[in-house]
């Protein structure tokens, strides 16, 4: 059973933590573990501005999810620039091609952006829920295909 379980359990877990990554400010507190320091290209502050928040698992210490798009990145170099890596991966996140930064925002544009991003979280939840479908009708099937075959 592992691995569904596995997934069901970081996908509420990762919905819980997205939610308040909205501001840079939270954003930027996730990185207190980051890999890399202040003296590099994809130093906390940068990674924040650019809407990703740290999300990092065993396998992947440098795991980022942009607050958005859900757009996730991980394997950074130290002269990775953390908004052209944003852009390049993610041309279309409503974040990415925002005219103003979070500051100078009024209260209504940043709420414009906060209907998109959770269209997008809802998007993302159901390709996730279609992902784990597909995953354990494919090991169903080898289970019938095993029992024929005996
Ligand atoms: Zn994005």
């Amino acid at each position: 059973m592992g691995k569904s379980e596995d997934l069901g359990v970081s996908e509420e877990a990762k919905e819980r933590q997205s939610f308040v990554m909205n501001t840079e400010a939270n954003r930027l507190a996730s990185f207190k573990d980051w890999p890399f320091d202040e003296n590099c290209n994809c130093m906390p502050s940068k990674m924040a501005a650019a809407g990703f928040y740290h999300c990092p698992t065993a396998q992947e210490p440098d795991l980022v999810r942009c607050f958005m798009c859900f757009k996730e990145l991980d394997g950074w170099e130290p002269t990775d620039d953390p908004m052209l890596e944003h852009k390049s991966h993610a041309p279309k996140c409503a974040f990415v091609n925002k005219k103003k930064d979070e500051k100078d925002m009024t209260v209504a544009e940043f709420f414009k952006l906060e209907a998109i991003r959770q269209q997008n979280r809802l998007m993302n939840h159901v390709e996730n829920r279609i992902k784990e479908f597909t995953y354990e009708a494919e090991k169903t099937r080898k289970q019938i295909e095993e029992l024929k075959n005996q």
